[in-house]
């Protein structure tokens, strides 16, 4: 099957086309042949269009909104021009999978989009005002460009969570909260914390349930999942994705009594703070030069620059401490996984996240973990290493495919 995965924003469209089907995910035979991204929709757009094995191919256009975007990516797939080969009209695309960021308490898998399933994503709306209308505006869109017959698929940020025990999505509120609004953890990256532990049992050739690990995604956005079993039992974004580590612009943890108290120190509005919060906070935050982890590093050792460094160093603090934590929750973990585009391509941050943590058994192969080559996926701590340590980079978009073809085929979603 030729899939067609869209991860839809208020003003972007991202997409993967990708041919893969039960045979294929076992064997792992999956083909990416397409991807892109289209920004800045609703003016003059900034396309990104890119077949494997060719040139991407960058060009500007306007484009009215998501039906527009959708339309011109199809027609491009098509088209001679993208040369690929086995897509040659609409109806050599056999399905459609949508990133959703926030399925709630009530998806807890991968869902063929039906009416109702819509209705239920539109539900979630309060739980993520500023993602879920995105998404709905894009399966609308696939759903007006290919028509109702196409099977769509909703993939959830917050389903792979959905595993998580009571005392640990609950926070210590007046319990009628959680009652009448749904306020608890719900955690999100799922996908891609999902996707590193299935790839951790493959790499190792155990099953699902001896799969005890901890995730880090360390990307502009940040979380870390305690996986036990192969099910999430803990994470660290909550209702909202501010909770937890350290990120590029979100500040994670802080105490809640701050929000108030900058309100009336810096006479901001409730919505000021939160924009604080989130844009302005974590490593630009702590650094006022950047959001970028890369740049930090540079800065930190080309300049000696103090507050690059200090950023750097709350952000692996705060990881640390996420990583004893979870095993202090687990009862112990079989290895750490890295991803996400700091989790992959940083030693320096690996390295420094690591520290500290011999005693727990984590013995960091300086070697392995500075010779790692972006891109693969690799063991970075010795043989011996009770607590291993691993970069797996993440692929969310072939998860969603997947996820995809097995909401079609009616196979398992637990695997
Ligand atoms: P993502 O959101 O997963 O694309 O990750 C973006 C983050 O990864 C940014 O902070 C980048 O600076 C960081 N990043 C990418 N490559 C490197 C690298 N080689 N070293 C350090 N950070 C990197």
């Amino acid at each position: 099957m030729n899939l067609l995965v869209l991860n839809c924003g208020s003003s972007s469209v991202k997409f993967q086309l990708i041919a893969t089907d039960l045979d294929r995910i076992a064997q792992n035979t999956d083909q990416r042949l397409a991807r892109g991204s289209l920004e800045r929709i609703g003016g003059e757009a900034i396309i990104t269009l890119h077949a494997e094995g060719q040139a991407p191919h960058r060009s500007t256009a306007p484009l009215r909104d998501h039906r527009a975007a959708v339309e011109l990516v199809i027609r491009w797939v098509c088209s001679e021009g993208s040369r690929i080969s086995d897509v040659k009209s609409v109806g050599d695309i056999h399905a459609v999978g949508h990133r959703v960021v926030h399925g709630g308490e009530r998806f807890r898998h991968s869902v063929l989009i039906t009416d109702e399933v819509l209705r239920g994503i539109e539900e979630c709306i309060d739980l993520a005002p500023l993602h879920n209308p995105a998404n709905i505006k894009g399966i609308t869109a696939a759903r007006e460009v290919f028509g109702v017959g196409l099977p769509q698929a909703a993939v959830f940020d917050t389903a792979f969570h959905q595993t998580l025990p009571e005392h640990a999505y609950l926070y210590a509120l007046p319990y009628q909260l959680y009652r009448r609004h749904r306020i608890r953890r719900y955690g999100f990256h799922g996908t891609s914390h999902r996707y590193v532990a299935y790839r951790y049992r493959q790499l190792r050739g155990i099953p699902r349930d001896q799969t005890n690990v901890i995730t880090l995604h360390l990307g502009n956005g940040c979380s870390a999942a305690a996986i036990r079993a192969g099910d999430s039992v803990d994470t660290s974004m909550g209702l909202t994705p501010l909770e937890g580590l350290v990120m590029g612009t979100r500040s994670g943890d802080i105490d809640p009594a701050i929000v108030d108290f900058i309100q009336a120190k810096e006479g901001l509005s409730a919505q000021e703070v939160e924009t604080l919060l989130n844009k302005q906070s974590g490593l630009i935050g702590i650094s006022g030069l950047t959001n970028d982890m890369r740049e930090l590093l540079d800065e930190a050792h080309e300049h000696n620059d103090r507050r690059a460094r200090l950023a750097i160093d709350t952000f692996c603090y705060r990881a640390r401490k996420y990583i004893g934590a979870y095993l202090a929750a687990m009862g112990g973990a079989d290895a750490l996984i890295f991803t996400g585009g700091i989790g992959e391509n940083s030693a320096e941050v690996r390295t420094l996240i690591c520290e500290g943590l011999e005693w727990m058994g984590l013995k960091l192969d300086a070697e392995r973990n500075s010779q790692h080559t972006s891109g693969r996926e690799g063991l970075i701590s010795r043989d011996e290493s009770r607590l291993a340590a691993f970069v797996i980079p993440t692929d969310e978009e072939l998860l969603i495919a997947r996820d995809t073809v097995r909401c079609v085929r009616g196979a398992p979603q637990r695997y």
